[in-house]
């Protein structure tokens, strides 16, 4: 690994569209000053975040982070407390909500790279106030053209091993992160991509201060890390994962930033860059000399990715219109669908309801909706989007399917999401559930102008393939795993399956919800499959259950995703409330820790409330640039 200084970037100046950008020179003190003494030797961002006044990180201290923070100026709120800060200074120096989603992401490259990074992908959905209208931005990853329906199969059509699939070059696709960050910043942003992602390089440069979460995510990935030389060289130190209270610097990492910003991200998809992250995949070297699937992606593939834009699946619940991603997401669908199911259900407002038979509907909406997802929602042509998302199609779902009394069995089988409704007949065929992974964080942002950002970034699963770029600081996707390696049910047709220039078919939701035109609420979160669930949820808690934003982030979490079991955390399993649960019907898992959600609340004349996990993954930061 090259361990060569970045080469220095000026930033470049605003666009003239900016509004209320500022001048280059000018910009460059404010964002010294507000980034304090970086140059010299702190090693990370100097805001407080959210807390007024500037406090400056010491090495070896964190970055102060709170979960909650309620203002004005604009908002960030993610997974971490450097990346937050970053977001909050673009803010802060007349970028706008583009421009800090994407410098937030890429700060999140550097603290969560076993989540995020220049080497996978993610949805973004922006309401733009200038136009009141929402678009989103699919960043997804793309299988090799040599992808088949039967790529991840053996010869007999079982499925090849998922485990040894993941740590391999086959569950690499394209990535789709620095293309996303190039659209958002040309379509939406103001400023170009070069100054946008300086501060992340710095970071990278001066480092971050490992918490328990990173320590732990590199320790449950020691050994899979070990097996190749530049993940072990840089994200196990001496043979160990880096110590809590030590500083993380990844200066190759810091060195790529530094060619995006001089090349832009065409290095990715055509330059140097392409040309490592295709010889990586397609035979990535390790320790011992042993062989791992190769992967498939070609400089071809890479020199024919692009990032779409796309128009949001829209929807309504309650006074709200709701926008989520559309495929290859099935997050977008799946979230209306419950949604509206949850809408059809008899028994009044879910405010009124005990905590009960609120969570029994959530898991009866949420199961339907996945038996709805998994057969037919994939990135191909005919996904019956419309109808999914359809009040009529939930109101014949509802009436098949719900029992306040009971749950219904599981699996769910699917609906005839085809335009003829009214049959309250219950459907016959069913399937198994999906299987699913995780490694993935989630932003939000708004800004002093209006326009909100809700971006889910991902390398798949936790630390992704296990593989880094040697000489260029990232690890690899392993996004392909997210296809079904074999039809779910014979004879039933699968969406999902692998093929030619594909995109897996992902669960990110990020949403963002209006009334009258005027954002409401956006969120997300990471957890895989449970992404769905836990979005529903933290929605509903604030919605409908009269819970501040970060009362219903904190609030535990009950995910059905149509298997046999149900995943609650501990405050439901364990407890009165899912004795109930039981008692109705529900088989609940134990499950530690569900998702890790953020999300911004909108108060009216631009006060926000940013919220963030108060304690999963170790706690998130929301940050606010004017705070009350
Ligand atoms: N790859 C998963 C998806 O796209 C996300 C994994 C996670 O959230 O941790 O749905």
């Amino acid at each position: 690994m090259s361990s060569r200084p970045p080469s220095v970037v000026p930033n470049s100046p605003s666009s003239p569209s900016s509004p209320a950008g500022p001048t280059r020179a000018r910009a460059r003190r404010r964002g010294l000053a507000a980034l304090g003494a970086l140059a010299v030797c702190a090693p990370l961002t100097t805001v407080a975040v959210a807390a007024g006044p500037a406090t400056a990180s010491t090495r070896n201290t964190p970055t102060p982070k709170q979960p909650s923070a309620t203002g004005s100026g604009g908002a960030v709120t993610s997974v971490d407390a450097d990346a937050t800060a970053i977001g909050l200074d673009v803010l802060r120096q007349g970028g706008n909500a583009a421009d800090a989603a994407v410098a937030t992401a890429a700060a999140l490259g550097v603290t969560e790279p076993y989540s995020s990074g220049v080497g996978g992908g993610g949805f973004l959905v922006y309401y733009d106030a200038r136009k009141k209208r929402v678009s989103t931005i699919d960043g997804r990853e793309t299988a090799p053209k040599t992808f088949t329906p039967t790529t991840l199969q053996k010869a007999d059509g079982t499925a090849l091993d998922f485990a040894t699939v993941v740590s391999s070059g086959l569950s690499v696709g394209v990535p789709g992160t620095p293309a996303l960050w190039e659209k958002a910043s040309k379509k939406f942003g103001t400023w170009k991509l070069g100054r946008t992602l300086a501060p992340a390089q710095r970071l990278a440069e001066q480092g971050f201060v490992v918490d328990q979460t990173f320590h732990d995510q590199t320790a449950a990935n020691a050994a899979r890390f070990a097996k190749f030389p530049a993940t072990a060289e840089l994200f196990l130190p001496g043979g160990q994962a880096p110590e809590v209270g030590s500083v993380f610097t990844n200066p190759d990492l810091a060195r790529t930033y530094a060619v995006l910003r001089r090349q832009g991200v065409r290095a990715v998809y055509r330059g140097d860059i392409a040309d490592a992250v295709v010889s990586t995949a397609s035979a990535p070297p390790t320790t011992d000399g042993s062989t791992v699937y190769p992967g498939q992606i070609t400089k071809k593939d890479l020199r024919s990715y692009r990032a779409l834009v796309k128009k949001p699946v829209k929807s309504r619940y309650e006074d709200l219109t709701v926008y989520g991603m559309p495929t290859p997401s099935s997050g977008g669908i799946a979230v209306a669908e419950a949604l509206n199911l949850l809408e059809e259900y008899p028994g009044g407002p879910l405010g009124r309801l005990p905590e009960a038979q609120y969570l029994h509907r959530l898991a009866e909406a949420s199961a339907t909706a996945f038996a709805d997802r998994n057969r037919y929602v994939g990135d191909r042509v005919g996904t019956p989007t419309a109808e999914l998302v359809s009040q009529d199609f939930a109101a014949e779902r509802a009436c098949q399917l719900f029992d306040p009394e009971k749950a219904a069995a599981r699996p769910i089988p699917f609906g005839t999401p085809d335009g003829d409704y009214g049959d309250c007949d219950r459907p016959a065929v069913s399937q198994e559930a999906a299987r699913d992974d995780h490694g993935t964080t989630h932003l939000t942002v708004a800004d002093r102008w209006g326009n909100v950002a809700t971006y889910t970034l991902t390398i798949e699963q936790t630390g992704g393939s296990g593989i880094t770029v040697p000489g260029y600081g990232f690890l690899l996707n392993n996004e392909l795993t997210d296809f079904d390696f074999v039809p779910l049910t014979a004879g039933v047709p699968d969406p999902n399956l692998p093929g030619p220039g594909k995109r897996p078919r992902s669960s990110m939701s990020p949403t963002i919800m209006t009334k009258n035109g005027e954002p409401y609420l956006a969120l997300g979160s990471p957890g895989g499959a449970t992404i769905i669930t836990t979005v529903l949820q933290v929605a509903l808690g604030t919605l409908d259950r009269n819970l501040s934003l970060v009362d219903a982030i904190a609030a535990p979490r009950l995910s059905s995703r149509n298997g046999a079991t149900s995943e609650a955390e501990p405050g439901i399993t364990g407890t009165a409330l899912g004795t109930e649960l039981a008692a109705l019907g529900h088989q609940l898992k134990a499950n530690p820790e569900i998702g890790a959600a953020t999300g911004i609340r909108f108060l009216g004349g631009r006060r926000t409330t940013a919220a963030a996990e108060p304690t999963r993954r170790g706690g998130g930061a929301a940050g606010v640039v004017r705070p009350e």
